[in-house]
């Protein structure tokens, strides 16, 4: 099993933001989480790079207990995400924000200070070999040397998900990549993503608002309301779950 949330709960003081979600999902697709505001979607994805811990169930990515890695491993396990709120590091270039992401994605241990000169140059033309791979694959290469808190909204937001790439995930987590970009670029966003899954071979866990891109890209779809999974489905299925409807898509 690639991804599988079993029995996961998840209270914050009185609140219980997700009530024993159990979910599996499959390598290679794109999976959408919906929902209403305050639905626990967020708090899934939180789970997900250990954030939040739930105070039960268990999360399995490749047969690891999640729930037993540590928050600074989650990189090195193959998992990248990008955030609601982008926290690009806005006076670096696009080039270094990659870089931090390459950077952050090494797994460390006590031997690797001991890497020697050469290693680590060649280590560092690879970075820039594969921040210079990825900047293309989202098509925003010619910005790479730009300040990243210059350039416009959606720019941003490709950086944002360019420096989850770098540590050249299994599974990439977009948390409401669409907030904020017009119809065009939402569109647009809609290929790349696509693009990504192929190019990359990265699983997408990704929350989206916007309906039509949620409908257009995505093979699976779950759906949360007060932290409860509701229906899990193809976007067929789920368009037409009276349940979904009566929570989410009829408002
Ligand atoms: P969504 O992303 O679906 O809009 P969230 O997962 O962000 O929803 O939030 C689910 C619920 O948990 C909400 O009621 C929210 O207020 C609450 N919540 C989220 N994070 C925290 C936190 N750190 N402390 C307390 N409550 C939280
Ligand atoms: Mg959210």
């Amino acid at each position: 099993m690639f991804l599988e949330f079993d029995e996961v709960t998840l209270r914050f003081s009185g609140l219980v933001a997700l009530k024993g979600v159990s979910l599996t999902v499959n390598e290679g697709g794109i999976f959408a989480i919906i929902g209403p505001n305050g639905a626990g979607k967020s708090t899934m994805l939180n789970c997900l790079s250990r954030i939040y811990t739930p105070q039960q169930g268990a999360i399995r990515f490749l047969g690891e207990n999640l729930l037993r890695v540590a928050p600074d491993r989650i990189k090195a396990c193959g998992i990248g995400r990008s955030f609601q709120n982008m926290e690009l590091f806005s006076k670096m270039t696009v080039e270094d924000n990659l870089l931090v992401g390459y950077h952050c994605a090494l797994p460390s241990n006590p031997f690797s200070e001991a890497v020697g000169w050469y290693k680590a140059r060649s280590r560092e033309r690879e970075a820039r070999e594969r921040v210079q791979r990825v900047l293309e694959s989202l098509g925003i290469a010619s910005y790479s040397r730009q300040t990243a808190g210059n350039l416009p909204y959606g720019i941003q937001k490709k950086v944002d998900v360019g420096r989850a790439l770098m540590g050249d995930p299994r599974l990439l987590l977009l948390d409401e990549p669409a907030a904020g970009l017009n119809e065009l670029e939402t569109e647009e966003l809609g290929h790349w993503i696509s693009d990504i899954k192929r190019a990359m071979k990265t699983t997408v866990v990704m929350i989206e608002h916007d309906m039509n891109l949620v409908m257009s890209i995505s093979d699976r779809i779950a759906v949360l309301d007060f932290g409860e999974l509701i229906a899990v489905g193809t976007p067929v299925e789920i368009r037409q779950d009276e349940r979904v409807i009566r929570a989410y898509l009829g408002q």
